[in-house]
């Protein structure tokens, strides 16, 4: 067993449990945030995160891997704040998510700069506080992976190497540029099993999925209840890669955002009508069941593979 890092100070991976590994519990335009702060109401958004969490972990929820990183607003204070009052198992994360550019301080200085960056997040501390980081997270979309990302990419495989601790990513299956990001981290050396390529579970192509696999990776499945496909699909695709033996590599999520400032709540209902925080407990896994995926199955994903990804096994 080993020990990983959540916002509250060291958990052994023994006592994970059940594990959402992909959820925000802040999500916000960062520049919005830090230049006009009056737009947010700092209590109701924590108000928000904690009967969330609290639904989930009604639920028996007991860790939960938060993604949020620089570009998106990640404020580990908050985390911490949420985690003390819940009693959940909180796990930050440290990295970039851009689709395009990363700011010119990063753009004029060397890869390993970045890299160092990310490691003290994991080693000392975020944001200036002794609050250490779980995990690295990359992210690339529709636009590839641009010169700036593939910077990130490499700063982020070069601090798992130094830490050990996992990646995290965001893909764009459409695009196939799943294949492209297990290219830039292989190069650099990163161990497959400490790897998942995120958003996977955004397409049926088992022909892509297989190519990813093969990698020895692991895959989120883990935008149920939004994205580009219903459930009904996504469920029709992880049920035929359970059948193939596959229960071992994959994460069921949501990528829930307990709150967020992309869309107005008025928006928001009208593109993500089925989005809730327990929409894979109250939906997704009683139909799973029903179409022949087993209990033990749901164990692995949920309990055990989040054991073995942090432990690069
Ligand atoms: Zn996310």
């Amino acid at each position: 067993m080993g020990f990983i890092n959540a916002v509250t100070g060291k958990v052994d991976s023994g006592n994970l449990g059940c594990t959402l590994v992909h959820e925000h519990l802040l999500l916000r335009s960062e520049a919005v945030t830090v230049q006009f702060p009056h737009l947010y109401n700092e209590e109701e958004l924590f108000q928000k995160a904690v009967k969330a969490v609290k639904e989930v972990q009604a639920r028996g929820v007991k860790t939960i891997c938060d993604p949020t990183v620089m570009g998106i607003g990640r404020d580990v204070r908050f985390l911490e704040r949420v985690a003390l009052e819940t009693d959940m198992q909180i796990v930050a994360a440290t990295g970039i998510y851009s689709f395009t550019e990363i700011p010119a301080h990063f753009q004029n200085r060397d890869i390993d700069y970045m890299a160092e960056v990310f490691i003290r997040d994991i080693e000392v501390g975020v944001q200036n506080t002794s609050i250490k980081a779980g995990f690295l997270k990359c992210s690339a979309d529709a636009q590839g992976i641009t010169p700036d990302l593939e910077k990130v990419f490499r700063a982020v495989a070069r601090a798992q190497k130094r830490t050990g601790v996992p990646i995290m990513t965001h893909s764009h299956p459409s695009s196939g540029n799943g294949l492209k990001q297990l290219e830039i981290l292989q190069e650099e050396g990163v161990n497959p099993k400490s790897i998942m390529i995120g958003h996977t579970g955004d397409t049926d192509n088992l022909d892509y999925i297989h190519q990813v696999l093969k990698y020895g990776v692991y895959i989120g499945m883990d935008r149920y209840g939004q994205g580009p496909l219903p459930s009904g699909e996504r469920n029709k695709t992880l049920l035929e890669l359970l059948k193939q033996g596959y229960a071992n590599r994959m994460f069921i999520s949501q990528d829930y955002c307990c709150s967020q400032d992309w869309y107005t709540e008025e928006e928001l209902i009208k593109i993500l009508p089925d989005w809730s925080v327990t929409y894979l407990f109250d939906e997704v896994i009683p139909q799973l069941r029903k179409e022949g995926g087993t209990d033990e199955q749901i164990k692995t994903m949920m309990f055990e593979n989040v054991i073995n990804w942090f432990e690069g096994k």
